[in-house]
């Protein structure tokens, strides 16, 4: 077949890869401990279920408008003014199939061929792919170790051009758990009205934080008007499979982002959606006692890699990842990656998968039972021995 040319550019989602690969080898027989999969392990809380099923019930089975449901997006807006201690109209808010579309479609909306995009690297795979598909040109950001996976916000300024149309941040982060710290976003804002761009700001983890609340880049003044927020309902309520996300932006924007929903699936599950609003608004302990289990599981991967001679891990903030530096090991991130999937029979991400600056790390999601966490950190120990 003879594709378009923009399709060579277009990347994709490693994890997916290697999970294929584990599969491959479980049907040989061979055990696997899966840390590879960036998503919740619990099951989505029941009167969620519950919204769902009665939803599909009484007949939520039909086509809704493409910017979403009028009551899922007030109940969206409400939660992130609530969350963020800001205000939000709901003809800000746009429902989506997931968190994801919201990647693509501000994209599709805001970037044309040479316009520049600076981008967390190591960082969600997904945003360089939408880069380079559009012809726009990628501009990487190192995030350090050293300042706790945040990035410079010197090394930002140095980055900006009159090209620069867009910065994308994701906090907390995928793949290492860094949290911005507020200094960093006010620089950030501080820059974005100065040098005039715009911010993805991918907030779908904005719930699972461990110290302190979380903060949006929406909240400084100015950023209204040039901020795009994406959260969902993913990682929060464990509803991957829902697919349900939103995305808060300029309602000019919103116009033009609800066009691409009518254009691509025109619209997101009305039962989907009826389950989402019960989710914000229902009862919140399901996700408290999530993120309390994660902190638990955290604590031991953080101490349980620490111990094992080559392996140094930073403890993160945020999200459910640990991004431990591999390099006195003496083996490349995507040999390591390799070695523990068959000598350990641990499926764990490289961190190349997230960039180039990912070398010398992997990426390992504790989205799995503390008893499987131990047996993973014992059976690594002894395969690197
Ligand atoms: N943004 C980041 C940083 C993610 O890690 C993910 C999922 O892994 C998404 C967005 C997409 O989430 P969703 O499953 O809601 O589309």
């Amino acid at each position: 077949m003879k594709f378009a040319e923009r399709m060579s550019h277009l990347g994709t989602e490693t994890a997916f890869e290697v999970l294929a690969r584990a599969k491959g080898l479980e049907a040989q027989g061979k055990e696997i401990i899966h840390l590879e999969i960036g998503e919740p392990d619990f099951d989505t809380p029941a009167n969620v279920i519950d919204a769902g099923v009665k939803a599909m019930k009484g007949g939520y089975t039909h086509y809704g408008p493409s910017a979403g449901m009028p009551e899922m997006r007030a109940a969206a807006a409400a939660y992130v003014a609530k969350t963020r201690d800001v205000s939000v109209d709901p003809a800000q808010v746009i429902i989506t199939p997931g968190g994801k579309p919201i990647i693509f479609f501000t994209a599709m909306s805001l970037l044309d061929p040479g316009d520049e995009v600076i981008y967390p690297n190591p960082g969600f795979p997904i945003y360089e792919s939408m880069i380079d598909y559009l012809g726009a040109k990628r501009v990487p950001i190192q995030l350090r170790e050293s300042h706790g996976f945040a990035f410079d916000p010197d090394q930002l300024e140095s980055l900006i051009t009159d090209r620069t149309k867009l910065v994308i941040i994701n906090s907390p982060q995928n793949p290492t758990g860094g949290v911005l710290p507020r200094d960093v976003l006010a620089r950030l804002a501080k820059l974005a009205v100065e040098r005039d761009f715009y911010v993805l700001s991918d907030e779908i983890y904005s719930q699972i934080i461990y110290e302190g609340q979380h903060e949006s880049i929406y909240s400084f003044d100015g950023m209204p008007e040039r901020t795009i927020i994406l959260d969902g309902h993913s990682k929060s309520y464990a509803m991957t499979g829902w697919r349900l996300g939103f995305g808060v932006m300029p309602v000019p924007m919103a116009e033009k982002v609800g066009k691409l929903m009518t254009n691509s699936t025109s619209c997101t599950a009305s039962f989907t959606q009826m389950a989402g609003i019960e989710a914000l608004k229902g009862p919140q302990d399901s996700v408290r006692a999530m993120v309390k289990e994660f902190r638990a599981r955290r604590d031991l991967i953080v101490d349980g890699l620490n111990a094992i001679a080559g392996i140094t891990c930073h403890k993160p903030s945020g999200a459910f990842y640990v991004f431990p530096n591999i390099t006195q090991t003496g083996k490349k991130s995507k040999d390591l990656e390799n070695y523990l999937m068959h000598n350990a029979g641990v499926a764990v991400l490289s961190g190349t998968s997230f960039g180039e600056f990912g070398e010398g790390y992997l990426r390992l999601s504790y989205a799995n039972s503390r008893e499987n966490l131990s047996r993973a950190l014992e059976k690594i120990e002894s395969a690197l021995k």
